[in-house]
């Protein structure tokens, strides 16, 4: 089976992990955190980074850092990954819901100024699957109405609008380092900023809201949301090969582009002109005139030997976040068509050429039946 997912992996990480072991500093303090933090920080343009343990905790630390009116609203992608709705929910906060566009799969921004009310306190935009959302409209949005941008560039590692690179555009920017992403450290997330205030919240949280001065005495609420040193050392020597990783990403897409292209009411991943799209995962939507579904597509190609992902279900799907009284009733076509009719194809960065021409034909011959 060729899997959806390989990471890259090598002798620089292994150099770097017996470092930290040998070290001793095995959990959440070293050398390595900080070296991790200060590189991520500069390779995205920001004074601030905070290690994590993971991205749903970056997340979660960020809006919490931000210090947002209890019960006000953050709009945000329906399409997306639950942690973003998590985070706001742990925070108090009303998520707000926007469709995708159908041709990046980011959030549809033209939807954002629609929902926006005087109990709006943020909105949080998410690079999904690699391409950057149209960031210009939401910087002007947040600008007028002074409301803050929340990045989660935790699926855009590298990628950017109009050249300047995702996760230097929110008041926090948080990224996940998960097994299946750009930059691994196998579980570990970071958010990133300029302000030394909210720096200084992130790092409380992280570490169970721990007195500034009298390390005892507890202000406010915090989680052991700590980063070991040992993942730490693999994340810095995956941070160095960011570039050849981003060759690899674009150059699997482009591979797999050349061979479906041909392949009618077929859509691929695009790349607007204001946009470099690292194509985090290769997602291809079957357009109207398919008589079958992503899950048959899916069930189809495991039998060619190929494994694949589901999209997104989107949040005012969720029964978890219909409980809670939020997107009931309410209506994304988009969204709703995405997560019927898309998969991802393998196409993590230890996937092969080869690998890449086997599954674009398994996908040619089963849409072809
Ligand atoms: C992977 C991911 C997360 C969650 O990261 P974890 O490290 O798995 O907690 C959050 N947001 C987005 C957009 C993601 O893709």
């Amino acid at each position: 089976m060729i899997p959806v997912n390989k990471p890259w992996l090598d002798i620089r990480e292994r150099e770097l992990l017996l470092e930290a072991m040998d070290s001793g500093w095995i959990s959440g303090s070293g050398e390595f955190i900080q070296r991790f933090e200060d590189k991520w920080a500069k390779v995205c343009g920001r004074t601030y980074g905070i290690a994590v343990s993971n991205g749903t905790a970056a997340l979660e630390t960020a809006v919490w850092a931000l210090d947002l009116p209890e019960g006000s609203e953050v709009i945000m992608p329906t399409f997306t990954i639950i942690s973003c709705a998590l985070a706001l929910l742990r925070n108090n906060l009303i998520p707000v819901f926007v469709d995708a566009d159908p041709r990046t799969w980011c959030m549809d921004v033209n939807q954002v100024a629609e929902r926006i009310t005087t109990r709006t306190s943020a909105i949080m935009v998410v690079h999904t699957y690699g391409h950057p959302v149209n960031l210009q409209p939401i910087c002007e949005l947040a600008e007028k109405h002074n409301i803050r941008i929340i990045e989660d560039a935790s699926e855009a590692h590298g990628a950017r609008f109009r050249g300047k690179i995702c996760g230097g555009f929110g008041a926090v920017s948080c990224f996940s380092f998960y097994a299946n992403k750009i930059v691994t450290t196998g579980e570990g997330g970071m958010v990133v900023c300029d302000n030394a205030e909210i720096a200084e919240r992130c790092r409380a949280y992280r570490n169970l809201g721990f007195g500034r001065d009298n390390r005892f005495l507890h202000t406010r609420l915090g989680q052991n949301f700590r980063l070991t040193n040992l993942q730490a050392a693999i994340g810095c020597a995956q941070i160095d090969k960011l570039p050849r990783a981003l060759d690899r990403k674009v150059r699997i897409a482009k591979t797999y582009n050349e061979l479906l292209k041909e392949i009618p009411d077929l859509n691929l991943p695009v790349q607007e002109e204001w946009a470099l799209n690292v194509y985090w995962v290769y997602g291809i939507v079957l357009g109207e005139s398919y008589s079958f579904d992503a899950l048959e597509c899916q069930r189809r190609l495991r039998k060619y030997g190929v494994d694949t992902r589901r999209f997104f279900l989107g949040m005012h799907e969720q029964p978890v976040i219909r409980d809670k009284g939020f997107g009931i009733g309410e209506r994304y076509p988009v969204a709703e068509r995405l997560s019927r009719y898309g998969i991802y194809l393998p196409s993590g960065i230890g996937t092969t050429l080869e690998d890449i021409r086997r599954s674009a034909e398994a996908v040619r011959k089963c849409l072809a039946s």
